[in-house]
């Protein structure tokens, strides 16, 4: 942990002063990441989640995306070991060279199955599947028209294709509309969301946006990383549990690193673009096939989302008690997202400003409360990151809880009771500090 004072003075005592040398550059950068408080750091864990140990300490996580709670499941390691002795650890090479196995092929045949498309392409990560569809799809003087709550990936794969970016108001298929509408000129239009939202865990009106694509000649892309192995009768995800026909969605994006529990993404589709992507995706054809022991094992997830239907029932119960309780909060100010699925962000309002703390990074301090609200959890060993600006917009920061099919109900009380009392303290802290402004005045 080296502070980015330290950085200074480290290339200082390197004899490196020159103001345009990498260590000033950089050491300058790192300076104003920790001035805005936001500078970021990794937590090395031992031990699976839910029951991480960090520094020797023990932690119940509410913050990974392993749905299902499968990362840490023993079929998927005796799985992961059998693949590796059949195919190897590693692809060995990119897939159009040698490192395409019969482990990948399986796998993309199952995956087309389980979201209802003819066929789908296996990418290393979910971030390059969206560069690959992105960047195959559309070029310069072609538009992507985006949900204003799109994952990252996803707009930087729109910079990466050259494609002009526009947004339409988070999950308004009217909007969307309006604004495929006065795209009339655009070359092609690609019209992109997630299917369940990163941040915030509401879902997208897929038959909606599917209908605006279909009157503007419009395809639609559907990023479902969140909804996979989650929603649906059979985990098939967002387009199933809205009774969609997948055949509407022209790209549908799933990775394998949240639901499923390993790692890896994929693309899926009709036949012709799949091939497409074959042959034109970048970041399919220049990289390292993803390793096919990944792939074997990822069978006995999908086997597992197909025979365990109890997990997706017992995560609803989970979800249920999580909200039920957890409502209560918003008399202090806090307030849940409107959010069925797994990802439960719980909202610090703005009665938690600390009065003068506005402006550049602080947003009036609602960022300072989310980071000490995540504080008092971790000294009662809870694991939740706060979520602040920029990867949410300004004065909504956030606790993301997630939680999953490996959690108990105990677990989701004993959360419980450890943010009512946290966010009390704190609240009570404060109101001495501000001088007792009460938490309906200060929110109204
Ligand atoms: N899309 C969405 C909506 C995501 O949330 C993420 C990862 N958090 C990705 C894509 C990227 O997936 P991967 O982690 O496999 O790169």
């Amino acid at each position: 942990m080296t502070a980015a004072s330290e950085y200074v003075v480290k290339s200082v005592m390197q004899g490196d002063t020159r103001k345009d040398s990498l260590e000033c550059v950089l050491a300058a950068r790192l300076a104003r990441q920790h001035a805005l408080q936001r500078y970021r750091r990794r937590h090395t864990t031992a031990g699976k989640g839910p029951h991480f140990l960090r520094q020797g300490q023990g932690y119940l996580t509410f913050c990974s995306n392993d749905y299902l709670g499968l990362a840490g499941d023993p079929r998927l390691a005796e799985a992961l070991a059998e693949g590796a002795r059949r195919f190897g650890t590693g692809g060995g090479a990119s897939h159009l060279v040698c490192g395409h196995s019969e482990a990948h092929e399986i796998l993309e045949a199952r995956l087309a199955a389980l979201t209802g498309q003819p066929r789908a392409l296996l990418f290393s990560s979910g971030y390059q599947a969206n560069l690959g569809v992105i960047s195959t799809l559309l070029g310069r003087g072609d538009v992507a028209l985006h949900d204003r709550l799109n994952h990252a990936s996803l707009l930087d794969a729109t910079r990466l294709a050259g494609a002009s970016l526009v947004r339409f108001a988070h999950r308004d298929a009217v909007d969307c509309g309006e604004r495929l509408s006065s795209l009339a000129t655009a070359r092609r239009t690609l019209v992109v969301t997630d299917g369940v939202f990163s941040m915030d865990g509401d879902v997208a009106d897929l038959p909606a946006l599917a209908a605006r694509c279909e009157r503007h000649r419009a395809w639609l892309m559907v990023d479902d990383a969140h909804g996979l192995g989650v929603l649906g009768t059979d985990g098939g995800g967002t387009w199933q549990a809205q009774s969609l026909e997948p055949g509407r969605i022209a790209a549908s994006v799933g990775t394998l690193g949240k639901a499923l529990g390993t790692q890896g993404a994929f693309v899926a589709g009709s036949e012709t673009l799949i091939e497409a992507l074959i042959q034109f995706a970048r970041p399919y054809i220049y990289t390292t096939s993803l390793s096919p022991a990944l792939a074997w094992a990822t069978l006995t997830s999908l086997d597992i989302v197909r025979d365990e239907p109890e997990r997706r029932a017992h995560l609803s119960t989970l979800i249920e008690r999580f909200r039920l309780q957890a409502a209560g909060l918003a008399e202090l100010d806090l307030h849940l997202a409107p959010s069925i699925t797994p990802i439960q962000p719980l909202i610090v309002g703005p009665s938690w400003s600390v009065p003068g703390s506005g402006g550049q990074g602080g947003q009036g301090g609602n960022e300072a409360a989310a980071l000490a609200l995540a504080a008092a959890l971790e000294r009662a060993a809870i694991w939740c990151s706060a979520i602040r600006p920029p990867t949410v917009p300004a004065g909504t920061s956030r606790l993301r809880f997630t939680l999953s099919a490996a959690h108990t109900l105990e677990e989701v009380d004993r959360l419980i009771g450890v943010l009512f009392d946290a966010a009390r303290r704190l609240r009570s802290a404060r109101e001495t500090l501000t001088g007792g402004t009460s938490t309906r005045e200060a929110s109204t």
